[in-house]
């Protein structure tokens, strides 16, 4: 049974809105003579009554009458409280969508961009920016922003180049001017290892090296030491002085066909490379460690949870859970803080009030409970 007079049927010369401004069903006027049916009705009332009897129709008769007013009259649109339409009009944000249902055929944007244009010039819409457009920049900051939030903008800066070439005579000059390097060059000048009686008050760096003494060799007027890796395929390596280690790290990690790689692998690209230095894999991990643009661009590593068991216990008391709720408005006792404590044998729980929340009143109350 259709409740209401089919749109096709009022005619297309009406307006809704402006011939017909929202009523309420109890606002709407009744006719006078509730026994007979209207006219508007006669034929929901025939149709209706085909399978009824009786009692029925009369029922049926009185229902229609009563309801009468959610039928449409000729030239109206019926009305009803059962259901009320929501549409909003007003500052609404406009309806996401996944990009790749807004993604337009090449062939059909043409047709696309004249119909919005249309609907541009009526006033039905107004344009948006494209995303990650600067507002300040645009001026469109009152227009509605469609698509995903751009990405914040990204503070870190590149580190720039250092002036320092690697080139053999920098590193040789480099090498000479190392306050513990120019010592083991000038030892492999000499050809003499020095006794452990000569270096013990040295430091810790210069024992390093001199216990490498036999893998140590000038090559070039360059100290370079035989490095062998976990692959045993040894080669000899330049023996970095600290002032240039930064401009080694820097070529290892943040050239732009480096890629700011992370810790494993730009130790990798290391050993690969013609340097070597003491704690080379500790300065690689802190160097990466404090790379901004690696801390700014790239997440946490994800940390493995073990999977939820429950914990199975055999007597009171054996485990308990406590929390402590608060701090709320200070009683006549002078409490503030609730302390909830449950045990996981007999899942009772208890709640103790508490001025404070030091290990003390805690104690206090746990040992006494
Ligand atoms: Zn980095």
């Amino acid at each position: 049974m259709a409740l209401f007079t089919p749109v096709s049927r009022i005619g297309p010369t009406i307006n809704l809105c402006q011939q017909n401004p929202a009523q309420h069903v109890n606002q709407v006027t009744t006719d006078t003579d509730t026994s007979i049916v209207p006219e508007h009705l006669q034929l929901v009332f025939e149709r209706g009554c085909k399978h009824l009897k009786g009692e029925q129709v009369e029922e049926f008769k009185k229902f229609i009458l009563k309801n009468q007013n959610c039928f449409a009259r000729p030239g109206e649109v019926g009305r009803t409280h059962l259901w009320i339409h929501k549409i909003k009009l007003k500052d609404e944000k406009p309806v996401r969508e996944p990009p790749t249902s807004r993604r337009i055929p090449m062939f059909k944007r043409q047709a696309v961009e004249e119909e919005v244009k249309k609907l541009e010039e009526r006033g039905l819409i107004e344009n948006g920016f494209l995303i990650g457009q600067d507002d300040s920049v645009s001026g469109e900051t009152s227009k509605i922003k469609r698509g995903r939030k751009p990405n914040r903008p990204k503070q870190a800066k590149q580190i720039p180049q250092s002036d320092t070439d690697l080139t053999l005579e920098v590193i040789r000059d480099k090498q000479e001017s190392d306050s513990i390097l120019k010592q083991i060059l000038k030892y492999k000048i000499e050809g003499r290892k020095p006794d452990w009686g000569e270096i013990s008050s040295e430091s810790v760096h210069l024992k390093y090296w001199l216990a490498r003494w036999e893998s140590i060799d000038l090559k070039n007027g360059i100290l370079c030491m035989y490095w062998d890796d976990d692959t045993k395929k040894g080669r000899w390596k330049i023996c970095a002085p600290n002032s240039i280690e930064k401009t080694i790290l820097w070529y290892l990690h943040d050239t732009k066909t480096a890629g700011h790689l992370g810790i494993k692998k730009t130790y990798e690209k290391a050993k690969l490379s013609p340097f070597y230095w003491r704690n080379m894999q500790e300065s690689i991990k802190n160097y990466v460690n404090q790379c901004e643009i690696c801390g700014e661009r790239k997440n946490p590593p994800n940390k493995k949870r073990h999977c939820m068991k429950s914990y199975v216990v055999g007597d009171p008391f054996e485990r308990i859970a406590t929390d402590i709720a608060g701090p709320f408005p200070i009683t006549d006792n002078k409490n503030r803080y609730i302390l909830v404590v449950g045990d996981y044998f007999p899942k009772l729980t208890e709640a103790y009030a508490m001025p404070d929340i030091q290990a003390k009143t805690f104690a206090n109350i746990i040992f006494r409970a």
